[in-house]
């Protein structure tokens, strides 16, 4: 027998890491070789609206403005002149091809290349690109999810440009491409992507907010946006060991794995200083952001061993959105370089701190013609009316989350969420909104009447409200465990998972706040406008005293984890849906398909649609981890284990010719009774494995998945790992937890 042989490649590779150094890379430089400040190369590899005032004639820049911000259509001439300036700038910069740069339901993006080099009439070559080529493109659409939207009779679909999000060049090693960012839809308008809704999503907010402002006698607004600061987790692993783990590779988690005697219980990783290696890596992944601009700002350790945070300047929703795809993929790409691999996913590690996607959401007034443009809505403010306005804005938000709770958890269901949220150190599958005690005091003051028969002025001023900005500021013991959490300015939407394409939870969330508005501008108008501005006033308070009161079984300012609040939120009806399968059924819940629909932001056909697509990634992602599973134990796990007990056994024969004790066989014992236990497991395992084929609905399967499969999983994982700490190290054949969280 060849001992020990499985452990052999882990060695290697262990010793190779320790002698990794950190990767140098050459950052931007002027002709002189001197380095470039940040500021001098921000957004170098975009062609962003300050470069297309610029480059294009003054006509055709308010054109595109207007299609901006309006959303007129673009002409014809017009995308033709945007067109040339492109490729202008694209080929003076070493650009050879373009693509679509669009974002299917997989949660990823996805492009399709085409090169600028065509030929003229004289069969010269030339490079060209069109008015047309900028704004549509035909991929195929068959081989995107397109949850039963899609027949095959017709397949095609297209992709069209959004000017509101600005093109941008990708290098790579032997080349660069132009990427165009663009919504994917059907031949007949549907949306087969993540944008189309979000875009939708957002306008119909921002109609609500202003139409909700009219009734505080603000007038001609023009927009309102949404404002999304992305705060991104991640770990990183050594790509050797990556590579040495089929579950890391396939399922992006690993599926074994016994827990180290040091996890992150010494609390000594969080906001530490950075390995070396890191570091490095870090800054490669900025310098590529910056150069798209992309505005990260903040780098530091997280919580567990080997877990890293960034997060950029806040900007607009939709471009925060296509910023953070962008930077999951700089995460991608840079690692590789590194020789890391990065794990966005949830949950890497069983007992290991998960990694989440922080939505910083709030909402501002957007209108260069106005004075009040930038101002962020959910400011309080100094005087009694802008803190009217704050607490109108604020009852706004909490009629939607109270209403939509269920949709909300819907939003971030995935199977990696799954095993992250309501675990020890995550915000739980319950949605509830927090909001410090200063303004939770204030809201139970408003809604006692407090002010009964004063002026809403003095009122608002007895509130405090004002005051919230300077204790909010330093209030550093917020509440960490709240899925959705108030945080002095805006909202922090915790649950969203790391892995997550933000556009459909911030979907959702716009679509929920657009209809709590709707109520909140329904009520306004049934009580018609009160003539005396005083009474006007009052008024308003009594509707944000009405939100109040039948919104707060949504607040929560306890500990979330506890499992008091599960019992707490269950008699307060709160839904909640522990597994992805029953959070998805909410999408199509009555009260969401009407909001969907009413407010323009999918038709009924589209919300089925993103439920089937929702519901087949989480069967298929589970049954990547279940095939991935049962390769490991057939050709790791149980062979590796099979050579360890017989060489307990060998020992133990020989002990006993040689009529001596033999120590090694109480190991043997309960090696052989685990092996056992395992493969009577396995066998539960294969035969579910074997039911689910023959089931057909696609609900049924997810039934069993979630809560059968999964759980026969658990449990063989936990006998793999008893047998890990039973086997000698130099046997075993997969990189272990310790060594995967703690070397760089
Ligand atoms: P923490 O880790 O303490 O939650 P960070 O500073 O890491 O805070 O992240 C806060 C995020 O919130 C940043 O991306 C920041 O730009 C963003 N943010 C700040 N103000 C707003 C706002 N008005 N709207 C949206 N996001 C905001
Ligand atoms: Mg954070």
């Amino acid at each position: 027998m060849n001992l020990g042989t499985g452990a052999q490649a882990r060695f290697k590779v262990i010793s190779e890491i320790n002698s990794r150094t950190p990767r140098k890379f050459d950052p931007p430089r002027d002709e002189h070789g001197k380095r470039l400040r940040i500021s001098e190369f921000f957004g170098v590899n975009t062609f962003n609206l300050k470069k297309m005032k610029e480059e294009l004639p003054k006509e055709i820049y308010s054109n595109l403005i207007s299609t901006i911000e309006k959303g007129n259509p673009l002409d014809r001439t017009t995308a033709h002149a945007i067109a040339l300036a492109i490729r202008d700038w694209a080929l003076s910069r070493g650009v050879t091809h373009f693509c679509h740069w669009f974002q299917p339901q997989t949660g990823l993006t996805a492009e399709k290349h085409d090169a600028f080099i065509t030929f003229d009439e004289h069969y010269q070559p030339i490079e060209k690109f069109s008015g047309s080529q900028l704004i549509q493109s035909e991929p195929d659409a068959s081989s995107f999810p397109s949850g039963g939207m899609r027949t095959t009779f017709e397949a095609r679909g297209y992709t069209a440009w959004d000017p509101s999000s600005p093109v941008f060049i990708v290098e790579h090693t032997n080349g660069k491409t132009l990427c165009i960012p663009s919504v994917f839809i059907s031949y007949h308008g549907d949306s087969l992507d993540e944008k189309t809704g979000l875009l939708r999503s957002l306008e119909v907010l921002s109609e609500k907010a202003v139409e909700l402002l009219g009734f505080l006698g603000y007038s001609g607004i023009s927009k309102i946006q949404a404002t999304l600061g992305i705060e991104q987790e991640y770990f990183l692993v050594d790509r050797a060991f990556y590579s040495l783990r089929p579950d890391l590779m396939m399922a992006g988690r690993t599926l074994v794995g016994g827990q180290p005697p040091k996890g992150q219980q010494l609390e000594d990783h969080y906001f530490g200083s950075i390995p070396a290696r890191v570091q490095a890596f870090m800054s490669e992944v900025e310098y590529d952001l910056y150069k798209l601009g992309v505005p990260i700002k903040t780098r530091h350790n997280e919580v567990a061993p080997n877990q890293f945070e960034c997060a950029p300047i806040f900007e607009e929703a939709n471009i925060a959105i296509d910023h953070n795809q962008i930077t999951m993929e700089v995460l991608r790409k840079v690692a590789m370089r590194h020789g890391f691999s990065v794990l966005l996913h949830e949950k890497p590690f069983a007992g290991i701190n998960g990694s989440g996607k922080h939505n910083n959401w709030s909402l501002s007034i957007s209108d260069k013609n106005s004075k009040l443009h930038g101002e962020n809505l959910l400011d309080p403010g100094a005087t009694p009316s802008q803190n009217i306005r704050f607490l109108l804005i604020l009852t706004g938000i909490l009629k939607g989350v109270h209403k939509h709770a269920g949709l909300l958890r819907a939003g971030i269901a995935s199977s990696g969420n799954e095993h992250r949220l309501g675990a020890n150190e995550a915000p739980p599958a319950i949605i509830s909104v927090f909001m410090g005690d200063l303004l939770n005091r204030i809201l139970n003051d408003l809604e006692n009447g407090l002010g009964k028969g004063e002026s809403a002025e003095s009122t608002v001023l007895k509130l405090g409200v004002n005051q919230l900005p300077e204790v909010m500021k330093d209030n550093t013991d917020r509440n960490r465990t709240s899925p959705f959490a108030f945080t002095g300015n805006k909202f922090e939407f915790r649950a969203v998972g790391a892995s997550a394409s933000p556009a459909f939870p911030i979907t959702i969330l716009n679509t929920a706040v657009a209809d709590g508005f709707s109520e909140l501008i329904a009520e306004l108008k049934e009580r018609g406008a009160a003539k005396n501005p005083t009474d006007h006033d009052n008024m308003i308070l009594d509707v944000i005293r009405q939100a109040i009161r039948t919104t707060k079984n949504i607040r929560f300012e306890g500990n979330n984890y506890s499992a008091e609040w599960v019992k707490e939120a269950e008699r307060r009806g709160i839904p909640h849906h522990r597994k992805t399968p029953e959070a998805l059924a909410e999408i199509k819940n009555p009260a969401s398909i009407q909001a969907f629909t009413g407010l323009g932001v999918f038709s009924e056909a589209e919300v089925h649609s993103r439920f089937h697509v929702r519901l087949e990634r989480y069967i298929k992602s589970i049954q990547i981890e279940m095939d991935t599973l049962r390769s490991m134990l057939n050709t790791q796990i149980l062979p590796t284990a099979y050579a360890f007990h017989s060489f307990l056994s060998q020992g133990v024969v020989a002990a006993q010719a040689a009529s001596v004790p033999a120590p090694q066989a109480e190991l043997l014992q309960g090696l052989s009774q685990t092996l056992i236990r395992t493969l009577e497991k396995k066998t539960l395992f294969e035969q579910l494995i074997q039911k689910l084929d023959t089931l057909s609905s696609e609900e049924e399967k997810a039934h069993l998945l979630a809560y059968q499969i999964t759980q026969v999983m658990t449990d063989l994982r936990s006998l793999s790992d008893e047998m890990e700490f039973m086997i000698a190290d130099d046997f075993w054949p997969l990189p272990k937890y310790r060594e995967m969280l703690f070397m760089t």
